[in-house]
This record gives structure tokens, sequence and C-alpha cells, in this order.
């Protein structure tokens, strides 16, 4: 079956999909996306990662290009005719399509929107969870504004990139004070020597990460000791339980950062029992 997207108020095979080369999402990464879980058909935190993409547009001064009840059947139409039960539907809204200049485009320019969906086999998710995962660690050489959800990758791009060439699944980033930040599109979590779960602080240093906010609902659930403050590489190698968290990897164990083991370098019991549980805290809709 081919797959189909929704490019600017038309369906069209993904072969046929495009947009003009002067939108600003291909000429300046002028814009902003949103990558949402499905899994049985049905869309995960829907809510937040619509309220995240308000405050993502609203940072960057874009117009929503159609109102969120739109919106949100258009997210279920391309689920639907890409017949994409386990997966993820993926938005992207750009500041529109207009003669190149860096400063915004005058009024009546319209915002660009494209959606695509992609199945992916949870199997695939589920043996990363069973193995651990590896991650390597770079320092986090991006703008001031990683909290806007922006186009704009590609720093996020060369770590992934140097993450797979070193054998690894992630990088996380430090700054330039040893902190971990985030990886280059997960967040990160440990559960630190002393037994308490932590991960960054949500601030302009980091995605306000769906799943992230998800799973720091799944540990009150659970009654676990749980901060949210930053931790340094060090305190990480030093952790006994590390893991990361996206709409896709939900909650996958760090068996290994740098090289070296976490914990007894397998994944550990509360990564796995906050990825299990997930699902019953998350919302569907
Ligand atoms: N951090 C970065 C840099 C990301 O790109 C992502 C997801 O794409 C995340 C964290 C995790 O966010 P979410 O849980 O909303 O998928």
């Amino acid at each position: 079956m081919s797959r189909v997207a929704y490019v600017n108020g038309r369906y069209l095979p993904l072969a046929q999909a495009s947009v003009s080369i002067l939108d600003r999402a291909f000429v300046f990464g002028d814009g902003v996306y949103e990558v949402c879980l499905v899994r049985g058909g049905a869309l995960i935190d829907e809510l937040r990662h619509f309220a995240r993409l308000k405050t993502s547009l609203a940072a960057l001064r874009i117009a929503a290009p159609v109102g969120e009840a739109a919106l949100k059947r258009i997210l279920r139409e391309v689920v639907a005719r890409n017949r994409v039960s386990d997966g993820l539907v993926y938005l992207q809204i750009s500041r529109g399509a207009a003669r190149r200049d860096h400063g915004f485009p005058p009024p009546g320019v319209a915002p660009g929107l494209v959606v695509t969906a992609k199945s992916l086999d949870p199997r695939l998710g589920e043996a990363n969870a069973e193995r651990g995962v590896a991650v390597i660690t770079l320092p986090d050489e991006r703008w001031a504004h990683p909290h806007i959800k922006s186009l704009q990758l590609l720093p996020n791009v060369l770590a992934k990139q140097a993450a797979r060439e070193a054998g690894a699944f992630e990088a996380w980033f430090f700054d330039s004070d040893g902190f971990v930040t985030e990886g280059s599109s997960t967040n990160a979590w440990i559960v630190a020597a002393d037994g308490v779960l932590a991960t960054r602080q949500a601030d302009q240093s980091i995605l306000r990460g769906v799943t992230r906010a998800t799973l720091i609902d799944v540990a009150a659930v659970e009654g676990l000791r749980f901060e949210e403050r930053p931790f340094t590489l060090e305190e990480a190698y030093a952790a006994r339980e590390a893991f990361l968290s996206s709409a896709t990897t939900i909650a996958t164990p760090v068996v290994a950062i740098d090289g070296r083991p976490i914990g007894d370098g397998r994944p550990g019991p509360t990564t796995l029992a906050l990825r299990r549980k997930f699902a019953a805290v998350a919302a569907r809709s």
C-alpha cells in the first residue's frame, strides 16, 4: 500500500506530495513540528502535543494554519489512510512560501501544513527495551532555545549520526558546566546512586517532552521518589539506572554511557516498571 501525505489542504500519494522550493521550512528551517505516538490506531497524549505545538508556534510567531478541531481531523485521516495501527504521525508547520528574505513574509502568506504517518513495529522497541541501548555524549552546541520544537535540527542530526557511527543508539548532550541536557531526539533520565529518579528541569535548555511529562505522572502514581534537577555526566556514569524517553521510545533503558556500563549493565527495574505502566497513564484519543 502506498503512503499518503496531507499537504496544504490535499491528501496525496507520498511520491506526489511536494511543497514549493520557496517554503520557508525548506529555505530556512523556519517552522515547527510534532511527533505523536499511535497505538492501536489511537493518538497517544494528543492534548499534550497540541499544547506544546501552540507554545512552539507562539514562540516563533507563526499562525496556526487550521483550527485545532480541523488539525485533529487531519491527523486521524492521515493515520487512517496509511492504515497505521502502531506507529507515529508527524506534523510540520512552516511560516509558508514566499520570496526569499530573512525577515517574516508579508501578511497574507499562509503557513504551510504537512502531515505524514508511518507504521513502526512495536517489537523493535520491545527488543531495545529488553537489551537496553548505548549512548555517547557530546557537548551541547545547539541554540539557546531547544524548548521550541523547531525544524532546525542540524546539531541533533550530527549527534545522532555520531552515535550511530559509534555503534550507539543515542547521543546525550552536556552543557558547559558538565550537566546532561537531553538526547538528540529524547529526554535523559537517571535513577541516581541514592535511588531517586531524576530528569533535568524543563527550562529553555531542553524540549519539554510529552513522554517525559507522562512518565513524571507514572512516577507519581507509583509513589517513586523523583526530582526534576540537573545531573552531571559523572553522576550518570555512577547511576543505578539510566534511560531515555520520547514518543516512539517511551522509556528505553540505557545500559552504557560512553562505553561505561550503567549499574550492572542491564536494564533496570525502575525503568522497566515505568515503561510497563506508561500505557495505563498515557491518554488515548
Ligand atoms: N528532546 C528532543 C530534542 C526531541 O527531539 C524529542 C522528541 O522528538 C524529545 C526530547 C522527546 O519528546 P517527546 O517525548 O515529546 O517525543
